[in-house]
């Protein structure tokens, strides 16, 4: 068995995929459904089969086994998804089937320099260089536990340091690694950082891929200073300690959002690890969407995000776009303001983390906090400024999809302004767009006929009924008039070549329109009774095949009166009597199964 193999065989797809979207099972079938990751969506379309080992997304068509969607979630090459689904599950990789590609060297060389640089400024903040930065942590209430989980660290002043410890990875890729800066007028090199307190970005994974820095001087600008994109580092797609986060987001369908990444060690530390720091700048959609792939299960159950900074203070840090974004994806948001406008790790250690998980419990809907804002914006006690009270939170309320979810809101803002509810239904209805307009995936296999469709999902959902419809069209060939001959024929090719019988196999031998059908009916939600997917299945193969008589029989007699009209009696005899032998025949010759 080679590594492929090994890797397959010994990991579970819904395990591996579960690592990055949440997935629920569909009652005791294999199917799991949950939010692609590949697309933005609303309502599940992205299927994890647990028994053919596959993924398929019935939105944007994304498909494939476990390796695959490695490839297509980190960005990384086959054989660096290999090493990290190795890395990840302790399955040593045999050295022989190390990748020789070079791009693949290169993200394996700059996961190693930017481990090295962590250890570096470990080392140097834990050292005699670092007593003023460890005062400086102290001060702002970082414990020495969360100082070594987070891995804070502190780049050296004189900026040689890393130079000097990544000289052997060579000029090209010290720069590539976004740590180490070419001089603009002299040869030579310096590191990035210089005298800056560290923070690790880290990936999904786990592995350091970037870095924020934290001047310490007071002149020192900027204030943060973060690593530039690189291979291994793509920002928009990446939020910092989501790794630390997921598993306690998943169990309490809730996110913290803040902004910094102290602001993120102190809540952490204080042991509510279901946060986020967006560092500041606007989320984009990648991260709103890995961020709604923790929380979210399905529509009606959105997950909360709790965003713990001033949304007032907007427009600058495009906070407003980020409460959009998270809106539009049907997350459900509640503003949590600390009195005093105080940091969040600031409260909590003045006021200790009851109180503030009290104030995060009890933090009021995106809505009704910015209704809170229109009520002391307008004069709520004229009829005129409770409308412009509404208009003001009009915008917000039309990013909310769900018709329910926008009705409760209607109710819950129109009592609180005292604005009669009929009226912000008018404006609804007169705002939506016409929901019939958006246009529906429609499913190709509703085009095939009822009994290939019905075969083909019983040898799809049944070993026992693969094998035993295999074993009767491989007797005697696959009916020449079924719109999936192509299918069943790759099938036994399969069978006839030796190769047990795998869905990704299976779908590297087919056509678009062919795979299409095959991930839709191993997905769909009628299931097949096992007991009696065999008896189904023959009974199907045994009508197409009748049917195949006929449309022959039928050919045949038009054919006949063809010749007959143009005057050719005695071909149209030997027709006839070919018609009569096969009317004979009544039934198909072999016997199957039954
Ligand atoms: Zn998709």
């Amino acid at each position: 068995m080679d590594f492929v193999d090994q890797l397959k065989s010994q990991l579970d797809i819904v395990d591996v995929v579960g690592h990055y979207v949440r997935l629920k099972r569909n009652g005791a079938s294999p199917r799991h459904v949950g939010l692609c990751p590949f697309h933005t969506e609303k309502t599940p379309s992205f299927g994890v089969h647990s028994v053919h080992q596959f993924y398929k997304c019935f939105g944007c068509d994304a498909k494939g086994d476990l390796i695959k969607f490695v490839m297509e979630i980190e960005g990384t090459t086959f054989w660096e998804s290999l090493k990290l689904l190795s890395d990840r599950y302790g399955i040593p990789m045999p050295q022989r089937q190390r990748p020789d590609d070079p791009e693949a060297r290169s993200r394996d060389a700059l996961f190693e320099m930017h481990e090295i640089a962590a250890r570096t400024f470990e080392e140097n903040l834990n050292g005699p260089a670092g007593a003023d930065a460890r005062g400086y942590l102290e001060r702002r209430g970082v414990s020495p536990e969360a100082l070594r989980e987070f891995r804070l660290g502190l780049a050296d002043a004189r900026g040689q340091q890393l130079v000097q410890r990544l000289q052997r990875f060579g000029p090209e890729l010290m720069e590539d690694s976004g740590l180490i800066a070419k001089r603009q007028e002299s040869s030579g090199f310096y590191d990035r950082f210089r005298n800056r307190l560290m923070f690790p970005i880290h990936n999904e994974s786990g592995k350091v891929i970037a870095f924020g820095g934290r001047a310490l001087g007071p002149d020192d600008q900027p204030k943060y200073l973060n690593s530039p994109e690189t291979k291994i580092y793509r920002k928009t797609f990446v939020l910092y300690n989501l790794h630390r986060a997921k598993a306690q987001a998943r169990k309490l369908d809730r996110m913290i959002l803040v902004e910094g990444y102290m602001d993120a060690i102190g809540i952490y530390q204080a042991g509510i690890q279901n946060v986020v720091a967006s560092c500041g700048t606007s989320l984009t959609n990648e991260q709103v969407r890995s961020i709604k792939r923790q929380i979210a299960q399905t529509e009606a159950n959105a997950g909360h995000v709790v965003v713990n900074f001033d949304p007032d203070a907007g427009g600058a840090r495009g906070t407003e776009r980020s409460i959009n974004l998270l809106l539009a994806e049907g997350l459900r948001i509640n503003i949590l303001t600390l009195p005093g406008d105080a940091d969040p790790d600031e409260f909590i250690q003045r006021q200790g983390v009851d109180a503030y998980r009290r104030l995060a419990d009890s933090a009021p809907t995106y809505f009704r906090w910015l209704a809170d804002v229109a009520r002391t914006k307008f004069d709520m006690q004229s009829a005129e400024g409770r409308v412009q009270a509404f208009q003001f939170l009009w915008p917000s309320l039309q990013r909310v999809h769900d018709k329910l979810e926008r009705a409760a809101l209607v109710n819950e803002v129109s009592s609180y302004l005292g604005i009669d509810p009929q009226l912000i239904r008018e404006q609804f209805r007169r705002a939506s767009p016409d929901e019939s307009a958006i246009r529906r995936v429609a499913a190709i296999s509703s085009s095939v006929p009822p009994n290939e469709r019905l075969l083909l999902s019983c040898i799809l959902q049944s070993e026992d009924a693969r094998s035993a419809v295999l074993h009767y069209l491989g007797a005697g060939g696959v009916p020449g008039n079924l719109q999936l001959k192509t299918i069943f024929e790759a099938m036994l090719a399969m069978q006839n070549g030796g190769s047990p019988f795998t869905l990704t196999t299976l779908i590297d031998r087919l056509h678009e329109r062919d795979q299409k059908i095959v991930g839709e009916l191993t997905f769909q939600d009628a299931s097949i009774d096992a007991e009696s997917a065999t008896a189904q299945a023959i009974h199907c193969l045994k009508a197409l095949e009748m049917k195949s008589i006929d449309d022959r029989r039928s050919a045949l007699r038009r054919r006949i009166r063809d010749v007959e009209n143009e005057g050719k009696l005695e071909e149209a005899l030997r027709l006839a009597d070919e018609l009569q032998k096969m009317e004979n025949e009544q039934r198909p010759k072999r016997n199957g199964p039954c």
